[in-house]
């Protein structure tokens, strides 16, 4: 159930705020600030991803996405993961893809484990199932997992 990131771009494209550049430090390179921790860090875009950060155009129809957010083809990358904060490189908006026995998908559970789903039986199982795992238990997404797995769901 290992979470993987889509780079769809979609969680960055309200945090122009949340990033705030403060200086070029050299063509690559921003004095920046996580302004939800107040964090200052050095953005040095990546390597590879150099020319697609240079074409701004996006940034102008999207004024609230992030600045270092670029598309790519198909995907919308983040052009300063080497250095990004870390509440940014460790964020998962899905850590579980919920799907019943016809393999429709009817969940999903967030980086909170908070369930969005409009299937009242599965809402029952996942709050029972929340109230009988211990909380602090390390591997509760795991034990989650199985339970719904018992009840004859699939998850990814
Ligand atoms: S964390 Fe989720 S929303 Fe953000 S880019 Fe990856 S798949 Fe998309
Ligand atoms: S630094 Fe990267 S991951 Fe963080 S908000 Fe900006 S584009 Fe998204």
């Amino acid at each position: 159930m290992a979470f993987r990131c889509r780079m769809c771009g979609t969680c960055c494209m309200y945090l122009g705020d949340y990033i705030a550049v403060e200086r070029q430090a050299g063509p690559f390179e921003f004095e920046c600030e996580s302004v939800s921790t107040g964090t200052p860090f050095l953005a040095r875009v990546d390597d590879d991803k150099r020319e697609i950060f240079k074409d701004t155009s996006w940034l102008n129809e999207h004024p609230t996405a992030c600045r270092f957010l670029r598309p790519c083809g198909e995907q919308v990358l983040c052009t300063i993961h080497g250095t990004s904060p870390a509440q940014c490189k460790f964020y998962r908006c899905v850590v579980m893809r919920i799907f019943d026995i016809r393999g429709i998908l009817i969940g999903k559970v967030t980086g909170t484990l908070t369930l969005h789903s409009d299937n009242s039986e599965l809402r029952e199982i996942w709050e029972a199932a929340l109230r009988e795992i211990p909380e602090g238990s390390g591997d509760i997404e795991e034990r989650l997992q199985k339970v719904l797995e018992s009840h004859g769901y699939r998850v990814e």
